[in-house]
C-alpha cells in the first residue's frame, strides 16, 4: 500500500471550510501542521479564537475528510488558537488585537453585565483580556469585578490595569469618588476617555472589551474618532421601547463607521426554579427579529435568572460560569462564542478598522 503522504492530507484539509468563516482551513492558514505515522495523521488546527463556537464541527469535518485517504486509520486533532486583529496606531493601544465595545440604547438592560461576561468568558477561554468600564454616567464594572476601592497602580506616570479574575480592568470608577454622580460635559468626557486611551499600559491583548455609557451621546463618538475598533456589541431586552433604541444604537455605530457584530437579547425570558414554567416577562425573540431587519448577526438571548444578578453584585462573575444554572451557563457561554466567531469573521473580511479621524 502506498504510504499515506502530507500533500495529500493538506489536499484533503482544502476541502474543509471553516463554518463560520467559509474559506477552507488551508487558505485560512490554520493549518500548523500534518504529522503522518503509518496509518495515523495528526493535524494540528489553529483557531482564530480560543472560544470558538465551532471547533466541534471542525474537528468532526477535518476527521471524516482525512479518514477518505486510503490507509488512514486515525486521525488526532492538536488545538490552538491565535487571536487575529488589526494594528493600533496609538502606542499604547499596539498590543491590543481587537476593541470590542459594548453599547445600548438605553440603560439598565444589563450592558454591563453583558460586557463582563464577555470579558471573563473570552478569559476563560485562554484568549488574553483586558475591561475598560466606560460608563462615566454609572460606573458598575468595579462592583461587578469586585475590585471596589482598589486604585490602579501607576508606573512611568502610566496606569496599571487592576487584576482581578485573570483580567486587566481600568474603570472611570475607580477615579472618582464612589456615589458622586458625574456630572460632565462633552468635552470633559472627551479629556476623561483620552486620558484612558493615552494613560493606561495594556500590555498584549486578544481583547479589550469597552462597557460604553448607555444611548447616542458623546462616548462612543470620541471612542469612534480615537481608535479603530473590531466592531460595537448592542445589548437591549425583548421590549418594543428598548428594541427601538437599540435600532438606534445600531444607527449610531454605522455613522461612525463601526461595524456592528451583533445584537444579544438580555432577560429574554424566566424560568420558575419550582415549577420550570417559562414566562417571558418582557415579550421574547424582538432581537432576533429586529437582528434580521437590520441585517446583524444576533448574537444570543440571555435569560432572566437570580443567580447573573447575585453573581454581578457580589462582584464574582466567574460563578456565572460555574453555578449558575445549566440553561443560564450554556447561553452564556453560547453568546460569548458568538461574538468571538463574529470577531473572528469580521477580522477576516476587513483586517483593519477605519477611524473617522485621528486629531
Ligand atoms: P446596564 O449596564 O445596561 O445599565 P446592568 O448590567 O448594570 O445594566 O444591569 C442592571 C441590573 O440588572 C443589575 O443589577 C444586573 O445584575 C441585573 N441584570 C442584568 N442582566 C440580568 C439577567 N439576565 N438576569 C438577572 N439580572 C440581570
Amino acid at each position: 500500500m502506498t504510504a499515506i503522504t502530507r500533500n495529500a492530507v493538506i489536499d484533503r484539509l482544502r476541502t474543509v471550510q471553516d463554518p463560520e468563516l467559509h474559506q477552507d482551513l488551508v487558505t485560512l492558514n490554520m493549518i500548523k501542521e500534518v504529522a503522518i505515522d503509518g496509518g495515523r495523521v495528526k493535524v494540528h488546527v489553529e483557531l482564530t479564537t480560543p472560544a470558538c463556537p465551532l471547533k466541534d464541527q471542525i474537528r468532526a469535518d477535518v476527521e471524516k475528510a482525512v479518514r477518505a485517504i486510503p490507509g488512514v486509520t486515525t486521525v488526532e486533532l492538536e488545538w490552538s488558537a491565535k487571536v487575529r486583529g488589526a494594528p493600533q496606531p496609538r502606542p499604547q493601544l499596539a498590543g491590543v488585537k481587537n476593541i470590542v465595545s459594548v453599547g445600548a440604547g438605553k440603560g439598565g438592560v444589563g450592558k454591563s453585565t453583558v460586557a463582563t461576561m464577555l470579558a471573563v468568558g473570552l478569559r476563560r477561554a485562554g484568549a488574553s483580556v483586558g475591561l475598560l468600564d466606560a460608563d462615566v454616567y454609572g460606573p458598575s464594572i468595579p462592583t461587578m469585578l469586585g475590585i471596589e476601592g482598589v486604585q490602579p497602580k501607576v508606573r512611568d506616570k502610566m496606569l496599571l490595569p487592576i487584576e482581578a479574575h485573570g483580567i486587566g480592568i481600568m474603570s472611570v470608577g475607580v477615579l472618582v469618588e464612589p456615589d458622586r454622580p458625574m456630572v460632565l460635559r462633552g468635552p470633559m468626557l472627551h479629556g476623561i476617555l483620552r486620558q484612558f486611551l493615552d494613560q493606561v499600559e495594556w500590555g498584549e491583548l486578544d481583547y479589550l472589551i469597552v462597557d460604553l455609557p448607555p444611548g447616542t451621546g458623546d462616548v462612543p463618538l470620541t471612542l469612534a474618532q480615537s481608535i479603530p475598533q473590531t466592531g460595537a456589541v448592542i445589548v437591549c431586552t425583548p421590549q418594543d421601547v428598548a428594541l427601538a433604541d437599540a435600532r438606534r444604537a445600531i444607527m449610531m455605530f454605522r455613522q461612525l463607521n463601526v461595524d456592528v457584530l451583533g445584537i444579544v437579547e438580555n432577560m429574554s425570558y424566566y424560568l420558575c426554579p419550582h415549577c420550570g414554567n417559562r414566562d417571558e416577562l418582557f415579550d421574547h425573540g424582538g432581537a432576533a427579529n429586529a437582528a434580521e431587519e437590520m441585517q446583524v448577526p444576533f448574537l444570543g438571548d440571555i435569560p432572566l435568572n437570580a443567580s447573573l444578578r447575585v453573581f454581578g453584585d457580589a462582584g464574582r462573575p466567574d460563578k456565572m460560569f460555574t453555578e449558575s444554572p445549566d440553561y443560564v451557563r450554556q447561553a452564556v457561554d453560547r453568546m460569548v462564542q458568538r461574538t468571538a466567531g463574529r470577531v473572528s469573521v469580521r477580522n477576516l473580511l476587513q483586517p483593519a478598522g477605519p477611524t473617522l479621524s485621528i486629531e
